[in-house]
């Protein structure tokens, strides 16, 4: 078994205590990792520290942050194919959507390289006696702090720009699935950054996660992860007012007006719920759909989860073990309780007899009320429902306590546009599940979060705004 170390101030090193990774498509260990102590935590800190007060990152041209991120980028490249591997065995995901993961990470490191020295601020009139104007400064030390669901396209979405606007960077990769965050790591070193500039720890949330949230020297919280968490390092980060970007979970739904084209329709079903087997913040996990097509897409939908094949990740079939036993055994209840508050189960809702952490592909009929519509499942499991009126549908689709994307599908323009434009969620898509990238921002209202990352827009999550005011004399 391979054994990977933490990243600390231009170091590989090593811990006293391990961490040791399951493979989910066989629940028999993968690889150890050298879990982060409390003092590795400091040290990462401090080495982030010196890169921020000695100016590392921002005494010099910005085009050089431009350099060694287009640099990033192009060790991310090469590594692909072999950490997608890597990426399949600790998370189970398939090995496109672990490519598409190392992919959109150098997509990041290329996007943010090109904003890194445009990061502009205003002249402000105030008449012939002032000079005044504002420029972007850097938080200091960013800390971020990475879900298991997209390690490394997550890690690279908040670490790109962040560097790119001058900031050292401190990550906390997460506990079930760090090892192909460390081979990013690996890539991102060979781009020259400073000393310091860039760390990764890998160890458990509740120690030293914790800890950073905590720590006196934290300028910036990056957190993407569950509700409970993000609310727990909310009231932690209160403590010294940290400025915080949170991205948490999500129960988004699609509508499918009377119009809709059913092609269309289903190949964003099958992307919006059986990408990365559910496990997606901004899955489309609930389906509204108008009464006069219920039927038709009803049945359109479950012969899709019927269709779908399962496997182990590397044989690259649609639908792959989810992460842990753990979540398996979360998601296998929650259909369970679905059940018995009297949703009906139309396929799936159980796990398939083969080894590893598999949930069949599940369509449910349930009520708006019920839990399975109300609260995140993470899985693959889509909840279906109709609707007569516009309004009503519009009223279900913002129903819930979330608000991270949502999305419709119709003929007419005027309607999906309508409709999108009463929907309360940070992204909304029309005819496409999806339909955005790298550049386009992202992150929710209500329990999902605020902050914006993607796209130009994020990069003013990583910075501050200071107003320079000049009295000529
Ligand atoms: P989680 O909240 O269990 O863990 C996320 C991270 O927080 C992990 O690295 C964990 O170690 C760390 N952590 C735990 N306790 C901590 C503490 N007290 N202080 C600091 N760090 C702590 O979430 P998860 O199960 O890894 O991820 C799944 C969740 O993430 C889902 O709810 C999903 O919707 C959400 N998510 C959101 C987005 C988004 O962009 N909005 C993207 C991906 C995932």
């Amino acid at each position: 078994m391979q054994h990977y170390l933490n990243y600390i101030n231009g170091e590989w090193k090593d811990s006293h205590c391990q961490l040791t990774v399951m493979n989910p498509a066989t629940g028999a260990p993968y690889a150890t990792v050298a879990q982060a102590s409390i003092e590795d935590a400091d040290l990462a800190m401090a080495g982030a520290r010196h890169c921020v007060s000695q100016g590392l990152l921002t005494d010099i041209r910005p085009a050089q942050r431009l350099t060694w991120m287009l640099k990033a980028a192009e060790e991310i490249r090469k590594i692909t194919e072999e950490a997608a591997l890597v990426l399949c065995s600790e998370n189970g995901k398939n090995l496109d959507t672990a490519r598409d993961e190392f992919i959109e990470a150098a997509r990041y490191f290329e996007y943010y390289a090109g904003i890194a020295d445009k990061i502009e601020g205003i002249s402000v009139p105030l008449g012939k006696d002032y000079i005044n104007f504002t420029q972007y400064e850097p938080m200091g030390i960013s800390v971020q702090i990475v879900p298991w669901n997209f390690p490394v396209s997550i890690c690279a979405r908040s670490l790109a720009p962040a560097l790119a606007a001058g900031n050292a960077v401190v990550v906390k990769s997460p506990e079930v699935s760090p090892i192909a965050m460390t081979l990013l790591f690996e890539a991102i070193e060979k781009a020259g950054f400073p000393k310091g500039a860039v760390n990764l720890l890998c160890g458990k949330g509740s120690e030293v996660g914790s800890h950073l949230v905590k720590h006196s020297e934290t300028n910036q919280i990056v957190f993407t992860g569950s509700v409970p968490t993000g609310q727990r390092i909310l009231i932690d980060a209160a403590e010294r007012a940290t400025p915080s970007v949170m991205e948490l979970g999500g129960k988004s739904a699609a509508i499918a007006l009377a119009d809709v084209d059913l092609d269309t329709l289903l190949s964003s079903v099958k992307v919006g719920i059986f990408y990365n087997s559910g496990q997606v913040c901004s899955a489309m996990s609930r389906l509204l759909v108008h009464r006069s097509r219920y039927d038709e897409v009803k049945n359109a939908v479950v012969d899709l989860a019927q269709s779908l094949s399962i496997g182990v990740g590397e044989d690259n079939p649609d639908l792959t073990p989810v992460v842990s036993k753990n979540q398996q055994q979360q998601i296998l209840k929650m259909i369970e309780s679905a059940r018995k508050e009297g949703a009906c189960i139309l396929t799936g809702g159980s796990a398939p007899d083969l080894d590893g952490y598999f949930v069949s592909p599940t369509i449910i009929e349930a009520s708006h009320e019920m839990s399975i519509t109300q609260q995140e499942v993470f899985g693959p499991v889509l909840v279906i429902m109709p609707f007569d009126e516009e309004e009503q549908a519009i009223e279900m689709a913002n129903g819930t306590e979330f608000g991270l994307v949502a999305g419709v599908f119709g003929e007419g323009l005027s309607q999906t546009l309508r409709v999108a434009n009463k929907l309360v969620a940070g992204q909304i898509f029309i005819n496409e599940w999806f339909a955005g990238g790298v550049e386009t921002p992202f992150g929710g209202v209500g329990l999902s979060g605020f902050g914006r990352e993607k796209g130009q827009e994020a990069i003013y999550s990583y910075v501050q705004t200071r107003n320079i005011g000049i009295r000529l004399r």
